[in-house]
């Protein structure tokens, strides 16, 4: 248990960088998780098909704060598409398979071995079916 809050983890549920509110946002959709009480309102901001802002507000665990601040970070820059396929390894490394992802994200890893905790960390990727 003590393994799991390592100190990537807790940086980005400290102190994340991508906390706050987009005024002007495109898009700002709240996502829950009734199983921990986590709330989380994500809004974006987009530049034609790319992202080129996103922050976070609300009530998290350290999971699903650490969880949201670090895809943050990977989702500047990037289209939808692309974000789709970085899901898709993020929920491999969830269920413990082979993935392949930028290695700050790794830093999660260890939710594979705590199942009551994925839903935690899966929450603010929800945002990439709703966008
Ligand atoms: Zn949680």
């Amino acid at each position: 248990m003590d393994n799991l809050y390592n100190d990537i983890i807790t940086d980005h549920s400290e102190y994340p960088e991508h906390e706050g509110e987009i005024n002007d946002a495109d898009f700002s959709c709240e996502l829950t998780n009734a199983s921990c009480g986590d709330k989380i309102k994500i809004s974006l901001k987009f530049d034609g098909k790319k992202i080129i802002d996103i922050k976070f507000s609300g009530e998290s665990c350290a999971i699903s704060t650490a969880s949201a601040d670090l895809m943050a970070d990977v989702f500047i820059g990037k289209t939808k598409n692309e974000l789709h396929a970085i899901k898709s390894e993020f929920l491999k490394m969830l269920r413990g398979e082979e993935f392949s992802l930028p290695e700050d994200l790794t830093a999660l890893q260890r939710i594979s071995k705590m199942p009551a905790r994925i839903k935690c960390a899966e929450l603010a990727w929800q945002i990439i079916e709703k966008i």
